[in-house]
């Protein structure tokens, strides 16, 4: 028999405002547990929610980025249901009127590309942590009434690969959006996968939930271990049950959790407590002017200017980065080469000084002054790292660096050929190998030259030098 499996998503992602959805609190991980709590989010009774309105709008930026119709009357509703993490017994939520509805997402997938649609984005706040420990379970509730944006797909993805592919794309989306961190581990991206498998051609099949999983490779390998298992017990004639099952990683495999709850068993109302938010049209007209270029549109430019794939994604992992690269070429630097540089030395200082300081440093004309010294051969690689240095350590403008250098650069030409005799002495077998036609066994000579007059002399002038006393 031949099967086709369906996924859908339901994505929760951990909107990056300073406090909580429905209080002050701060919405700030990694605190000592339950230190940012309050009677509202530890719910209290009689105690009342305030709308945070910065969540709520990253709520709408992110659906707006995703192309769903904006809703103009917002409100919002309790989910009832109990859970001990859960201290209200209810979850403020939207059900009928959630932020946006419809939209689409496209993603890298392989070489191409996919389009997959999605059902409605809600804005939500987070339940607290239990922590399972031994015989004993712990609570933390700095997380409970955090803001969250769950987005809803529509179940048209077939594989753990492609669901993977969806998620990493999306987690890039949501980065260069601002509106979350995307850190898996840490809960601030999480996904269900709604998994079924059925007869090819007869539509969906019986839907098994799956949670659990914290990391991109556990949600691929939670869905294809469920494929794998459905698509068994169909050919061995076994009944699905519509449930709710848990990812095990260290068994690599999904087990029963609960059957499944359906909507009517949460008892939406509408939250007494707080008004409906009205999406007035400047309301709407500014989240639309807060748009930014998607990072595929920003890939899909890079390749366009003949940047490698891989390259091309170091780059646009970071919007900053994308951005930096975008201001470099605005101040006239030349793509290819600028593309170079940030994949070596700016990555480098990102991973050792962090990206915020390299991005607030370093500016485009800056970048650009260096690119273009390179490209022209006026200065050499030395003196490329020691101008992004001054920058980004030291927080001096790259350009007054390369003026410096330029002045005190050894452009003498009897102390050039100095250094280069010295450099072929001392590299004789690369420079015997260089005149047997090994072309690359120069740079040998040439960076040992380099680094006898730090960085100093005039690239263009060395080598002729050193060319000249190999005798080429
Ligand atoms: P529920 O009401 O149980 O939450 P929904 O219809 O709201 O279910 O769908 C929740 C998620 O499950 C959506 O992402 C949807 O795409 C997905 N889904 C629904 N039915 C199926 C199915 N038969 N197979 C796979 N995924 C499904
Ligand atoms: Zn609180
Ligand atoms: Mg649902």
């Amino acid at each position: 028999m031949k099967y086709q499996s369906f996924v859908g998503l339901e994505i929760h992602i951990h909107l990056r405002s300073r406090t909580k959805a429905f209080c002050s609190c701060p919405a700030h991980f990694g605190d000592e547990p339950n230190t940012n709590v309050c009677p509202v989010c530890m719910g209290y009774p009689g105690v009342l929610p305030a709308l945070n309105e910065e969540a709520l709008a990253m709520a709408y930026r992110t659906a707006h980025a995703l192309g769903c119709t904006l809703e103009r009357e917002s409100f919002f509703e309790r989910k009832s249901y109990f859970y001990p993490d859960m201290p209200k017994n209810y979850q403020i939520s939207q059900f009928a009127r959630p932020v946006g509805r419809g939209g689409a997402f496209e993603f890298e997938l392989g070489g191409g590309a996919k389009t997959l649609r999605l059902r409605e984005c809600h804005f939500e706040e987070d339940a607290g942590k239990m922590i399972h420990a031994g015989e004993k379970s712990l609570l933390d509730f700095n997380r409970a009434g955090c803001p969250l944006l769950e987005i809803v797909t529509e179940p048209e993805l077939s594989s753990g690969t492609e669901a993977e592919a969806m998620l990493r794309s999306l987690r890039r989306l949501v980065r260069h959006l601002g509106v979350c961190d995307g850190n898996m581990e840490e809960g601030s991206l999480r996904c269900d996968a709604n998994v079924s498998v059925n007869t090819e051609g007869a539509g969906l099949g019986t839907k098994v939930e799956v949670k659990n999983m914290n990391s991109f490779r556990f949600v691929r390998e939670a869905i294809e271990f469920e494929i794998e298992r459905q698509t068994k017990a169909l050919d061995e004639g076994e009944r699905i049950w519509q449930e709710t099952r848990l990812w095990n990683e260290n068994h690599g495999a999904t087990a029963t959790m609960r059957r499944k709850e359906s909507s009517h068993d949460y008892r939406f109302f509408p939250e007494p407590d707080l008004p409906a938010f009205a999406a007035s049209d400047e309301y709407l007209a500014g989240i639309a002017s807060a748009a930014i270029a998607s990072p595929l549109a920003r890939k899909r430019a890079l390749l366009a200017l003949g940047i490698p794939n891989e390259r091309a994604d170091s780059i646009v992992e970071e919007r900053g980065l994308a951005e930096l690269f975008d201001a470099a070429l605005a101040a006239g630097a030349e793509a290819a080469a600028t593309a170079t540089f940030m994949e070596s030395d700016i990555r480098a200082r990102v991973n050792r000084f962090g990206l915020s300081q390299v991005i607030e440093r370093l500016d485009g004309p800056g970048l650009a002054a260096i690119v273009q010294g390179l490209a022209a051969g006026e200065i050499g690689a030395g003196v490329a790292r020691a101008a992004l240095d001054a920058a980004v350590v030291e927080g001096k403008d790259p350009r007054k660096h390369l003026e410096e250098a330029s002045r005190s650069r050894i452009a003498d030409y009897p102390a050039i050929e100095a250094i280069a005799r010295s450099a072929v002495a001392a590299e004789r077998d690369s420079a015997d190998a260089f005149l047997a036609g090994n072309a690359k066994a120069l740079s040998r000579v040439m960076g040992a030259a380099m680094r006898a007059s730090k960085g100093m002399a005039d690239p263009r002038a060395l080598e002729a030098a050193i060319r000249k006393e190999i005798g080429s």
